[in-house]
């Protein structure tokens, strides 16, 4: 029996809902192949656990979660707390703290989805997000606050090192596409250093991996290229903030926030990796039981391969394609269904 710790995180809003029913759904498939299984932790580390303890993640909190052979995540965000501080309190705490310098999000039309893209069915990328500096490298300061002279600085800090493992990544991540092709994504016309430095380890890299074929775009240019040219993309490498844009801009073109997936990966393995849909807490659904546990089960199928459970994964997606195509939609994707009908339908594919 192979056996995985995973440590489960719902925190805030609908992303109690939605780790439930990808729980729900991994502990189905465990049960019915019998070769694997998950002990899971869960862990209250939430806006709310915030507001009575003045913390997100209690002291030695990092610790403990380094025994975890992966993290599952929900979603944090609360309408208590400022969104600077949720972020920085459990997120990134745990992102950069472990090293997962690699945010890889795969795009594309799940079968029986529509996409707002007349072309959607031509989407199928995978965005790499530099995950651990640029514009999140918490590098700024505020000064004078509150008078007319107040100022504030924000600065992106990119290290040869950052950059370089990174463009590495995507390429090795090209070489595993059918069509090999690697997009570079920056803005280094306005932008004349960091990005600049981004675009040249980009070619130094590249002359390690002949077979990618690369192109250049810069992030307000590709954005109309993957509404208009979906088909010319493929693998696309970005900072943290310009691929954290377009990811929600792929997960829409999609057809919904609800399905796109994440993996906060240490790719070394000397840390637990992270895997959260792309969506946020969801005040205005939560609650309601109807928030689309799509995004989450795609989520939990990265998990598994992550952990070496490539046939799992790909039976999990097996079984979450044929639901989307049946046309059990939650309301974000047109449908009438609730979480709990759509877990169910998984779970009843994974086990007939
Ligand atoms: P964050 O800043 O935490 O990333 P966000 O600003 O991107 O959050 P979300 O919480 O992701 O916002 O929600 C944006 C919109 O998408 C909301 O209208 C929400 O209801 C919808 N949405 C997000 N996730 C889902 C889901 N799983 N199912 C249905 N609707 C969703």
């Amino acid at each position: 029996m192979r056996r995985y710790k995973i440590a489960a995180i719902p925190a805030d809003g609908i992303g109690t809902e939605v780790i439930e029913a990808g729980l729900e759904v991994l502990n189905t498939l465990a049960a019915r192949d019998g070769g694997f299984a998950l002990e899971v932790e869960h862990f209250p580390w939430s806006s709310d656990y915030y507001l009575q303890h003045g913390h997100y993640i209690p002291k030695g909190g990092l610790e403990r979660l380094k025994q975890f052979d992966a993290i599952f995540f929900g979603a944090v965000g609360s309408q208590e707390v400022p969104d600077h501080i949720s972020l920085w309190g459990l997120r990134l705490p745990i992102a950069q703290g472990f090293d997962q310098y690699a945010n890889v999000r795969p795009a594309r039309v799940l079968p029986g989805v529509k996409s707002p893209l007349h072309n959607g069915k031509d989407i199928d990328w995978v965005i790499i997000r530099e995950n651990s500096e640029g514009e999140y490298a918490g590098h700024g300061g505020r000064a004078h606050k509150g008078l007319p002279i107040e100022v504030g600085t924000e600065t992106a800090v990119f290290t040869r090192a950052g950059v370089e493992r990174i463009h590495r990544f995507a390429f090795e991540q090209a070489m595993k596409r059918p069509r090999k092709q690697l997009t570079l994504v920056t803005k280094s016309n306005a932008q004349r250093f960091g990005m600049v430095m981004w675009d040249e380890i980009f070619a130094e890299v590249a002359k390690d991996y002949p077979e990618v074929k690369t192109n250049r775009e810069l992030v307000d240019a590709v954005t109309t290229r993957m509404v208009l040219k979906p088909q010319t993309l493929d693998v696309i490498v970005a900072t943290n903030l310009h691929a954290d844009i377009l990811s929600d801009l792929a997960a829409a073109l999609s057809g919904s926030l609800g399905i796109g997936p994440t993996a906060n990966l240490n790719p070394e393995r000397d840390f637990p990796s992270m895997f959260e849909p792309i969506h946020g807490s969801a005040f205005d659904i939560t609650g309601k039981g109807i928030a689309n546990p799509t995004a989450t089960f795609w989520t939990a199928a990265l998990m598994l391969e992550h952990l070496g459970e490539a046939e799992e994964a790909r039976r999990l997606m097996e079984a979450v394609e044929a639901v989307t195509a049946s046309g059990l939609h939650t309301p974000d994707l047109g449908g009438t269904a609730t979480t709990a009908q759509v877990t169910r339908a998984v779970c009843d594919y994974l086990q007939g």
